[in-house]
């Protein structure tokens, strides 16, 4: 068997980052930042009032209550007030308008009286700058606003529209086949025959490919027939950046997965020393990576979360490779015996009053149970040992958020 941390360190050391491109603003949040944005303007481009007032000179307010004469207003987007505010002298402003040259200050509308069309009451004297955006307080130009490696959130690619950056060098979406394999699985709804089971790790497998910012060729179901698979495989790494299998990986004499793979790819088998999701399979087809994932659904699940899910986002330039783990509050005993393996047990858990994260499992354990597994929210890391008394603190690697 290899240890987990040996297997998670050649498979995602086998998928570097692909080629960052040009990326339209438009498709660029989940990305990640291949290189520094500079900005080419200033955010906000011009002075402009963060408020509904007058601007006015402060020195003309300071012995608030004063009267000013009102020498012109301005909306948000017309032009600036053409002249220069002078002593005793105020322009309206509506949220967004452009200061006057003169005017170093805003008073709120809130604070003013209009006295007919030519004069305003102001009754709060205000300091210089008082409520004034200043040209490039968010941003200025020629700064580095985002560095490379940062992961394009909504609010980024708001800042990004606001320094007008239409392109950026990001890298792309994985584009990822994702195939079942096993002539007993049934995916189209028609009566299950003896013998047969619904499809369920594919219809699992594609969002969780979404989810991780991939972008999926949904292939199926292909049959236990070498000749098929093997068309699939090649036709598949033809067009896409990694190749994810499920079932056929282990010791089977139906296992074609492994007959196929084993002959046109160059694959390492392996037997991870965990549990569930012990046999897995990684290795390159024409230089695409291929992930063999394990039949049972919930190992196919927890080998997907370990292993292909952090060299994907590799692949996407994520440096954060690995879900959130903390070290949580188990309810229950863990118990378990030795056999050499990291058991991985499906959790459930709660923020308590005490600020820690307590966690109880979700009942069934099998590695074929995915109705109970489906229900975690987290994998409370059991090594192997004693196990974990009621209690006691145990790792947990979340598997949402
Ligand atoms: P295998 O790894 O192909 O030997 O499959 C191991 C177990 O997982 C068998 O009981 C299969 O029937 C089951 N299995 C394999 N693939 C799937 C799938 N896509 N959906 C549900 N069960 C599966
Ligand atoms: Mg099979």
């Amino acid at each position: 068997m290899i240890d987990l941390e040996d297997a998670q360190q050649f498979v995602v050391g086998s998928c570097p980052p692909l080629a960052a491109v040009p990326t339209a603003l438009a498709d660029v949040v989940g990305k990640v930042l291949a290189a520094d944005v500079v900005a080419a303007e200033d955010v906000p481009p011009f002075a402009n009032s963060a408020v509904d007032g007058y601007a006015v000179r402060a020195a003309d307010v300071e012995a608030a209550p004063v009267e000013l004469f009102v020498v012109g207003e301005v909306a948000a987007g017309a032009a600036p007030f053409a002249g220069v505010v002078g002593p005793g002298q105020a322009v309206r402003l509506m949220t967004g308008a452009p200061m006057p040259a003169g005017a170093d200050a805003m008073v709120m509308v809130e604070d003013s009286a209009r006295l007919g069309d030519e004069r305003v009451r102001l009754w709060r004297a205000v300091a210089a700058g008082a409520a004034v955006r200043d040209v490039g307080d968010d941003v200025c130009v020629g700064t580095t606003v985002f560095a490379a490696g940062t992961v394009v959130t909504p609010a980024v690619a708001g800042v990004l529209a606001s320094i007008n950056a239409r392109e950026v060098m990001a890298h792309p979406a994985a584009r990822v086949a994702v195939l079942s394999t096993g002539d007993e699985l049934v995916a189209d709804g028609s009566p299950l025959r003896p013998g047969q089971i619904r499809e369920s790790n594919a219809t699992m497998l594609a969002p969780l490919l979404v989810e991780a910012g991939c972008a999926v060729d949904h292939l199926g179901v292909v049959a236990d027939d070498e000749d098929r698979l093997e068309a699939v495989l090649r036709r598949a790494a033809e067009t896409v950046d990694a190749i994810v299998t499920s079932g056929g990986v282990s010791m089977g004499d139906y296992d074609v997965v492994k007959a196929v793979l084993g002959r046109i790819a160059e694959m390492r088998w392996m037997q991870v020393a965990i549990k569930p999701a012990k046999p897995f399979a990684f290795g390159t087809l024409e230089g695409v990576p291929v992930f063999g994932l394990p039949g049972n659904p919930v190992s196919s699940l927890v080998s997907f979360e370990l292993l292909a899910r952090p060299a994907l986002r590799r692949m996407m330039g994520h440096q954060r490779l690995v879900r959130t783990s903390l070290i949580a509050v188990s309810e229950q005993e863990l118990s378990r015996g030795s056999d050499g393996k990291v058991h991985f047990v499906r959790v459930r858990g709660e923020w308590a009053d005490d600020g820690r994260y307590h966690v109880r499992t979700v009942g069934a354990q099998g590695s074929h149970q995915l109705a109970a597994t489906a229900l975690a929210d987290a994998l409370a890391v059991v090594p192997e040992g004693p196990g974990v008394p009621a209690g006691a603190d145990v790792a947990v690697l979340m598997l949402r958020g």
